[in-house]
Order: structure tokens, then C-alpha cells, then sequence
């Protein structure tokens, strides 16, 4: 059903833009709705669901190629998810962000082999550019310890979270390299590494359909073939608005189902839910203006004016912020009804947190914007 309504294209090439999404929220309200209380509970992770979003043309449409990166329609896409669930548009995301490194790097051969597997789903992974986030905005040291040797590099150290990955996925990462001046760099490292585990020892209070790991790499040879940056400032600077703007997907997706619940009620409830302080109206308003916003951001993501940065940032924080905040509301409108178990709004709050939590985490960004002040 979904390849008839996505491939209006062309016979093998999957729908763009406005069909793209349209593609992918008929495919998430039949394969992703029933999965979702699975995902929550019992922490499964939709890999069919994950590997026809990508046959839908999910994971391509922000991939800067012949055509110009379209993050905007990402951005729709992985929210047409995350009305559902938020574990699943978070792995979208991971997806993403994975072919967002390899595509705006200046290895073709990645992306004529990798590349062009994880635009389609074919092939899954993630990234590890928490800690290097944090790193780069002076909050932590790298984690990762490479050392240079012939066609490549050794890499050791410990990642405490990695999601979206497998025994055969991938990751985006970075490493620091000692020698006469201190180097980072990117590449991409397979699960599959000599040397790599990955440990599933961690419960969270939502998310945890999401297969994270802490990943341990102990002396794994990464190839130069697989290297993004050998020295990655300029790189992190190139990729770091897409990383961020992609991250709205997540937020609009969950707001604008909190949205929907404080409306569901208001039949039953609207008598008493009308005093309130916060209304569906007002969210409704606040997603509209984010979106726009966002969609205007997406539209130059390597550009390198500080105040657009500025910009992206502070958007970032309004949708955690905004989140958090429906998610509260959603709990409130629908009262006993969202406190049981099986009940929809104590598992959107206890998602929505999480697009809080997630780097760059309230406090992260609201430490960017203060030292951007100085
Ligand atoms: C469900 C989930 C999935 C995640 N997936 C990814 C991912 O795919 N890629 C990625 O790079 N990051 C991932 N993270 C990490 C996430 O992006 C944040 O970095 C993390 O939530 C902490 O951010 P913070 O800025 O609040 O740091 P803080 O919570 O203030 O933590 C400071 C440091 O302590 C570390 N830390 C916290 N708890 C533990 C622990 N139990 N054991 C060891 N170290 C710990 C953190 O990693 C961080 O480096 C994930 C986190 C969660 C909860």
C-alpha cells in the first residue's frame, strides 16, 4: 500500500516533499499506532517500521546532494512519526543525522557506498556526538583517544549512550589525536568493528525502544575510507544547524499530539478544563510560529553567520521548552485518564522530557546563548 501511495515518482523512486509526508503519516497511523504501547512498555524497537520510512524516502529528502538539503520536509516527516511516539522519531532522527554526516563530508566514496544504504534504511545506525557536543562548548573532555597509524586510525574509550544502533549498524563519531598539535576527527564506525561492544545495560523511564547502548571501543581500527574530517572544527561547523533543525522533528511531532488530547477531552472535560491556564489554542499557535521559523531556518543550514546560529539555538531551546510544557498541559487536561498506565499523557511527559534532556540538553544551550553574550 505504502510503495503504490510513495512512489508517485517514478517506478522505483520514492515520493518528495508533501508527498513524502503524506507517504509517511499513512504509514506510521498503520504500522507505528500499534506498536507504540509495545515500544513504551516493553521496549521493542520498530525495525520493519524503520526500514519503510526509509523506503518511503524519509531519510533522504535533508541529504545534501544534486538537489539542495530539504531539512524542512525531514523535519515533517519525522514529526508525522513522533505524533505516535517519540522513542521512534528519535531513531529517525539518529537515522538522519547519520546520513547528514556522510553527505555533507567530502568523501564521495562514503557516500556512493554507506551513504547511499543509509538514505534508503538499508543500512541503520546513529551518532555519538553527544560528548563532542558538550566538548566543543567547553562542558567535557572527548571521550573517544584515537592514535594515527598506517591507513588509518586506532580508536579507545567508552560512549555511555549510542541509540539506533545493532550488531551491523553504524555511528557517526569523534576522536582526539595526539601528536605535535592535538587533532579530532570525525568518521563513521561500524558495529561490527574488531574491538567494539556494545552493552545493553541501562532502563530508562521512556525511550527505551530506542537500542541504546554503551558502546566500548578498545583499540578498533577505523580506515581512512571511513573518515568524515581529519580535523574536524570547520566540519562540526558545516553540520551542527542541520543536527540541531532536524531535532524540531521530534518536538513538533509530540506537541501536536498533546495538542490533540487536550481537545480529545474537551467534550467530556471542557466544562472544567476551561480554567486551566494553558489551552490547546495557545500550543497550537506556539507550533505554528516554530514551524515557520524552523522552516525558514532549514532553508540555509551551512550558513555561517553567527546571528543565524544564534537563531537556531534559541529556537532549539523553545521547542524543549514547549514540550515539556504541552506534555505538563496534556497531563492536566486529561486528568485520571492519562495517569493510568495504558493512558497517552504520562507517556507523552515522560517522552517530552527527553527532548529536553537530549544534547544540546536546556542547560547546554542556555550556556551556549549566555557565552555567546560575552
Ligand atoms: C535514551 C537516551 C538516548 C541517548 N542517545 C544518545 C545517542 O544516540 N548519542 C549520543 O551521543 N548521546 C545519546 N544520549 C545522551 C544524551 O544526548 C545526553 O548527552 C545525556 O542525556 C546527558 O546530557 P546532559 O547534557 O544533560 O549531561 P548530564 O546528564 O549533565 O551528564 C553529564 C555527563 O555524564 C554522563 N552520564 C550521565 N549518566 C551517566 C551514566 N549513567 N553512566 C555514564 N555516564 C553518564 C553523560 O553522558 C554526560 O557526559 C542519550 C541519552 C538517553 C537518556
Amino acid at each position: 500500500m505504502l510503495d503504490s501511495t510513495a512512489m508517485t515518482m517514478g517506478k522505483d523512486k520514492p515520493a518528495a516533499g508533501a508527498d513524502m509526508v503524506a507517504a509517511i503519516r499513512d504509514l506510521s497511523s498503520r504500522e507505528l499506532a500499534p506498536l507504540v504501547q509495545k515500544i513504551d512498555t516493553a521496549g521493542h524497537y520498530p525495525e520493519a517500521y524503520m526500514r519503510a520510512y526509509g523506503r518511503a524516502g524519509g531519510y533522504a529528502a535533508h541529504l545534501p546532494s544534486e538537489t539542495a538539503p530539504d531539512i524542512d520536509t525531514a523535519v515533517r516527516a519525522m514529526a508525522a512519526a513522533g505524533e505516535y511516539c517519540l522513542s521512534t522519531s528519535f531513531c529517525i532522527w539518529c537515522q538522519d543525522a547519520l546520513g547528514w554526516y556522510i553527505y555533507a563530508s567530502d568523501n564521495d566514496g562514503l557516500k556512493e557506498t554507506l551513504g547511499a544504504r543509509v538514505a534508503t534504511g538499508a543500512a541503520l545506525g546513529g551518532t555519538a556526538l553527544s560528548n563532542p557536543m558538550k566538548s566543543f562548548f567547553g562542558i567535557e573532555g572527548l571521550r573517544l583517544k584515537g592514535k594515527r597509524v598506517e591507513g588509518g586510525y586506532i580508536v579507545r574509550g567508552l560512549l555511555p549512550f549510542v541509540s539506533n544502533l545493532g550488531d551491523d549498524h553504524y555511528f557517526g563519531a569523534v576522536f582526539e589525536v595526539e601528536g605535535e598539535t592535538k587533532q579530532n576527527v570525525m568518521a563513521i564506525v561500524p558495529c561490527a568493528s574488531e574491538g567494539l561492544t556494545l552493552a545493553d545495560n541501562t532502563k530508562f523511564v521512556a525511550l527505551d525502544g530506542t537500542r541504546t547502548f554503551a558502546v566500548q571501543m578498545r583499540d578498533v581500527f577505523i580506515p581512512d575510507t571511513l573518515v568524515l574530517a581529519h580535523s574536524c572544527e570547520s566540519y562540526i561547523k558545516r553540520i551542527r544547524a542541520g543536527f540541531v533543525l532536524l531535532q524540531a522533528g521530534m518536538a513538533f511531532g509530540l506537541i501536536r499530539d498533546c495538542i490533540n488530547l487536550m481537545q480529545q477531552v474537551k467534550g467530556p472535560l471542557g466544562h472544567v478544563n476551561k480554567y486551566l491556564d494553558a489551552q490547546p489554542e495557545h500550543f497550537a499557535e506556539q507550533l505554528d510560529a516554530m514551524e515557520r521559523k524552523v522552516s525558514a531556518l532549514s532553508a540555509t543550514p551551512f550558513e555561517t553567520d553567527p546571528g543565524y546560529w544564534r537563531t537556531v539555538i534559541e529556537t532549539r531551546l523553545v521547542a524543549g521548552e514547549a514540550s515539556v510544557a504541552a506534555a505538563h498541559a496534556a497531563m492536566l487536561h486529561c486528568g485520571a485518564r492519562g495517569y493510568v498506565t495504558t493512558g497517552a499523557a504520562q507517556r507523552r511527559l515522560r517522552e517530552a522530557y527527553f527532548v529536553a534532556i537530549v544534547t544540546p540538553a536546556t542547560k547546554q544551550l542556555k550556556k551556549m546563548l549566555a557565552d555567546m553574550a560575552h
